[in-house]
């Protein structure tokens, strides 16, 4: 690992624009280790950029005050020449989307991540799979460049590792999370606050959409699979963007007996964004990976070119296949 680091923080302090991005939509690991990220290279002297393909979900405004996570879609400057780049939870360039073109041969990539289907793409690839969040691999980072967190940068960093290890809940929460969280608390980091501002914070409409989601959830294989489907003319009803639903599908497991959790997002005719969660030793992302997607063993996703019909019905079908493996 030191060895990686130094040979991260060298390219870091010797680099003049720096890019740093992460896979397209953003989650909350990958929103706060940008952030946290963002904050170290501005106590070096390089230049650096967040930019990012996607929409931002609402509930992570607060850890980006400053509106430094820039849209590559409102990015008006021809392009940024940067000498360096760090992607962040990416398996390959591709899922960073639009980004991707970009980053020019003359580019030296840093890629770091926490899943285990990376393909090690970068000039430097530090993957830990054993990592509950990237925030833990970011922090670990930062510590050893001996860079002084910040509140702000604490409270990134612990947004990062409770949102992907599902407050502390799943099966990636390690003694390393939680010692990892406690340091940050030290720096500053408020665990009320910072719950409040990702979990407390839903809009009416928003949880009306929950309420109508969860009222037509349906269940498979006899109960061992629980199927959620949010359509577009749901989205329009209901008033939320896209974003607002992150998290939902984790309410599939809590149902009794639950061990796939589905969620099918329709986002037009011919486009849909599968969620999968599991408990246990099903692996949801090896079935992602057979349609371009890919995550972790108990959380993947991906996107099928298909209608939201037959979507499920080919998903459900594999799911089942995987069952009686
Ligand atoms: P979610 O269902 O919350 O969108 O994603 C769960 C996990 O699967 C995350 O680790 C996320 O990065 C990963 N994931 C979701 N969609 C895709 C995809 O299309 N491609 C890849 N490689 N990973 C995905
Ligand atoms: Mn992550």
């Amino acid at each position: 690992m030191s060895d990686i680091f130094k040979q991260i923080i060298q390219l870091a302090v010797n680099s003049r624009k720096i890019l740093i991005t992460s896979h397209m939509d953003p989650d909350g690991d990958s929103i706060g280790s940008q952030l946290a990220l963002k904050d170290w290279l501005e106590s070096l002297s390089a230049e650096s950029k967040i930019l990012n393909q996607g929409k931002i979900s609402s509930k992570y405004l607060f850890l980006d005050d400053k509106k430094t996570i820039e849209s590559i879609d409102e990015f008006s400057e021809k392009g940024y020449a940067a000498d360096l780049a760090f992607v962040l939870e990416c398996p390959n360039l591709e899922r960073t989307g639009k980004i991707k073109k970009l980053i020019t041969d003359k580019c030296k990539i840093v890629n770091l991540d926490h899943h285990p289907d990376n393909s090690s793409f970068g000039y430097v690839n530090y993957v830990d799979t054993h990592a509950g969040a990237l925030g833990e691999i970011i922090y670990e980072l930062l510590s050893f460049a001996g860079f002084q967190l910040t509140k702000n940068a604490a409270t990134r960093l612990y947004a990062a590792i409770i949102t992907d290890t599902g407050r502390f809940s799943f099966s990636n929460t390690t003694f390393r999370s939680l010692k990892i969280c406690s340091e940050l608390i030290n720096y500053g980091a408020d665990p009320k606050e910072i719950n409040h501002q990702i979990y407390y914070n839903n809009s009416e409409s928003a949880l009306k959409l929950l309420g109508f989601t969860l009222q037509n959830i349906k269940t498979y294989n006899e109960g061992k699979i629980a199927c959620m489907v949010i359509k577009q003319e749901d989205l329009e009803n209901f008033k939320i963007s896209a974003g607002e639903t992150e998290g939902l599908v984790d309410y599939s497991l809590y149902l009794r007996g639950a061990e796939v959790g589905v969620l099918f997002t329709q986002k037009n005719d011919s486009l849909t964004k599968v969620s999968l969660r599991s408990q246990n030793s099903f692996d949801v992302s090896s079935l992602a990976r057979i349609f371009g997607g890919g995550g972790h063993r108990n959380a993947a996703g991906c996107t099928i070119y298909q209608d939201l019909n037959s979507t499920r019905d080919l998903i459900l079908q594999k799911i089942e296949e995987q069952f009686k493996l």
